[in-house]
């Protein structure tokens, strides 16, 4: 199935051009990740997304949801010079934003966030995951920061950094904990951000969003999901990142 994918660094390129991204995100929300990509930007792009070798089929994710795109994300962090490289272009772009404290979801988007608290020199939290079940089967994971931390976290600007944001569960689990540690979530930072959930909780939330790329992908509830109306079988497992 991924051989059916060859074309992915084109299109993603074509993508990032700024006019694909004006209705995806108000103002310059995404901006800073799009103007002045010259060769280097590019290639750092193509190499990201090669990297998570996205593959067509039929998923359900982290937050409940389905869709139709699945990466590899796992594979961003097989070698850790390699991430730096993305790590230090996100600190990058978060350093315009005060940021005083970088803040991860266990467990991959904390890894890369750890690397972004290093490259910002700044203080580094991380979210454990917590089983929160509900009845329509979205978001059942919850985030929380460990008591220990979370006098830190007290009245910090904070980035709450994650590798892929897709629906937007741990990105959206770990701002809401930061808050209740009384901490000031000011900007989401990641790799990658998939479709529109992130830039509109991004924009819902009052925060800005901080990202090295965007592509479009399909993203359902599991009722509204078409693929399984049609009666194709979901792949894989459900574990994802995003
Ligand atoms: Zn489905």
């Amino acid at each position: 199935m991924g051989d059916s994918f060859p074309q992915v660094p084109q299109r993603f390129l074509v993508v990032l051009a700024p006019s694909a991204l004006d209705g995806a995100v108000g103002g310059a929300a995404l901006g800073s990740g799009v103007e002045g990509l010259g060769l280097e930007g590019a290639l750092l792009h193509e190499e990201l997304v090669g990297l998570l070798g996205p593959r067509k089929g039929h998923f359900r994710y982290e937050s409940g949801h389905h869709g139709d795109l699945w990466l590899e994300i796992p594979r961003l962090y097989l070698r850790p010079d390699r991430l730096r490289r993305f790590a230090a272009a996100l600190a990058r772009q978060l350093a315009a934003h005060g940021v005083e404290a970088v803040c991860g979801p266990l467990i991959e988007g904390a890894l890369l966030a750890q690397m972004v608290a290093e490259e910002l020199d700044v203080e580094f939290y991380f979210a454990e995951q917590f089983a929160r079940p509900r009845s329509d089967g979205l978001y059942p994971v919850g985030y929380r920061i460990p008591d220990a931390l979370r006098p830190s976290a007290r009245g910090k600007c904070a980035a709450i950094v994650d590798d892929v944001i897709n629906a937007g569960s741990a990105v959206r689990g770990a701002l809401a904990d930061l808050q209740a540690c009384g901490a000031k979530p000011v900007v989401l930072g990641a790799l990658l951000v998939l479709g529109p959930p992130g830039p509109a909780f991004a924009a819902g939330v009052g925060v800005k969003l901080e990202t090295l790329a965007h592509l479009p992908r399909a993203l359902w509830e599991p009722l509204a999901c078409p693929l399984c109306a049609s009666g194709v079988l979901l792949e894989g497992g459900a574990k994802d990142g995003a």
